[in-house]
């Protein structure tokens, strides 16, 4: 995949830097892990330190010095997550601030604007996230109405790109490539629905939208082998939130590019360490005084380092260096693995890959 800041290898797994920076490692961290692209949260460099003072600095790439790709989500994820402080309408979702309880409207053109100031170099079209499991008529309705914020971002980017744009909105980063994003809900027919219509509005990639979200990892699996494959094959495919390690290589073999999850990273900062196995939770007693380091097959910098008690001891003494190394490992599984799929398939091993795998990974904390 070819951005305006470099390329990247796909399928690829996207860090999540939530206020421009992945929580508890530093760039150099991330560059020595081998992370290609990462990810920016829209509502978050909205609200702090806004999208006006990012684009005055020359753009998010500038502003946290990170020189290679990035991508924003819309911000609708988050704001659809306040539950009791937003209010959505045909024209955008209303929401208070976390921070302060000031007020805001995000329509599908402003989520578009902020992200054209902040620059980054895929921006995500302002989509309408519901809960599940939900009925066909609300998930029908939210499908549609995505659809039509989805028609909106697109005219909004090309009057942007083009020879009329808005002197009040800075396009830091001209390149900047918008993804649609597919809806639908756990129902096939509404998936195809979306899929038609996205497509047909016209987008650099699509993303599978509104999966992740607390549904059995089959309905998962079912879902994306059903959607993937309909998505344009010489475009990338990108599974927003997914998943765990499994799940990752599940939505590989079914056709997806592209993925983020805070899991690695939120997980390491609680003590729970993926190994080839299956995660461990770092703080139990009997690691007291275990030499082994967390995944004896690891080549990490905390792996090739650190034992496992030592390791216990920080995070029972609330060092910070404790989120810092389980972060590191946890940030290397990921990236290692998504390494070892792309040269798999390559070499035309993944099927073996990926039984092999599920023999050694089992989700459930081994001890
Ligand atoms: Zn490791």
């Amino acid at each position: 995949m070819q951005t305006p800041h470099g390329s990247v290898e796909t399928p690829a797994f996207m860090p999540v830097g939530t206020q421009g920076a992945v929580k508890g490692v530093t760039h150099r961290d991330l560059d020595d892990l081998g992370a290609q692209i990462i990810l920016g949260n829209t509502y978050h460099l909205f609200l702090r330190p806004g999208d006006g003072l990012i684009a005055r600095a020359g753009g998010l790439h500038k502003f946290i010095g990170w020189d290679r790709p990035i991508l924003t989500d819309s911000g609708g994820y988050q704001i659809f997550s306040l539950a009791d402080r937003r209010r959505v309408s045909e024209d955008g979702a209303e929401f208070q601030s976390h921070l302060d309880g000031s007020r805001h409207l995000l329509t599908p053109e402003r989520a578009t604007d902020v992200q054209a100031q902040l620059g980054s170099d895929i921006a995500m079209v302002l989509d309408e996230c519901i809960a599940t499991p939900a009925d066909d008529t609300a998930a029908r309705a939210a499908m549609e109405r995505s659809v039509r914020w989805a028609g909106r971002a697109r005219r909004r980017l090309l009057q942007l790109r083009g020879d009329d744009p808005d002197p009040a909105v800075t396009v830091t980063n001209p390149g900047q490539a918008q993804f649609g994003i597919i809806q639908g809900g756990v129902h096939h027919a509404l998936r195809t629905e979306s899929v038609q219509a996205t497509v047909e509005i016209g987008f650099e990639a699509y993303a599978i939208g509104g999966l992740s979200v607390g549904e059995p990892p089959e309905v998962t699996y079912d879902l994306v082998g059903h959607t993937a494959p309909q998505l344009p094959e010489d475009r990338p495919r990108y599974l927003m939130g997914s998943g765990m390690p499994d799940d990752l290589i599940e939505c590989v073999a079914r056709g997806v590019d592209l993925f983020d999850c805070v899991l690695p990273t939120r997980n390491a900062r609680n003590g729970q360490l993926l190994t080839r196995t299956g995660p461990i939770a770092i703080r139990n007693t009997r690691y007291a005084e275990d030499p082994a380091p967390p995944d004896p097959g690891c080549g990490c910098y905390t792996c090739r380092h650190f034992s496992r008690a030592y390791l216990r001891h920080l995070y029972v003494a609330r060092e910070m260096a404790a989120a810092t190394l389980n972060t590191l490992h946890n940030l290397y599984f990921y990236l290692d693995t998504m390494r070892a799929v792309r040269k798999a398939i390559m070499s035309g091993t993944f099927d073996k890959l990926r039984s092999e795998f599920h023999q050694t990974f089992s989700r459930r904390s081994q001890h």
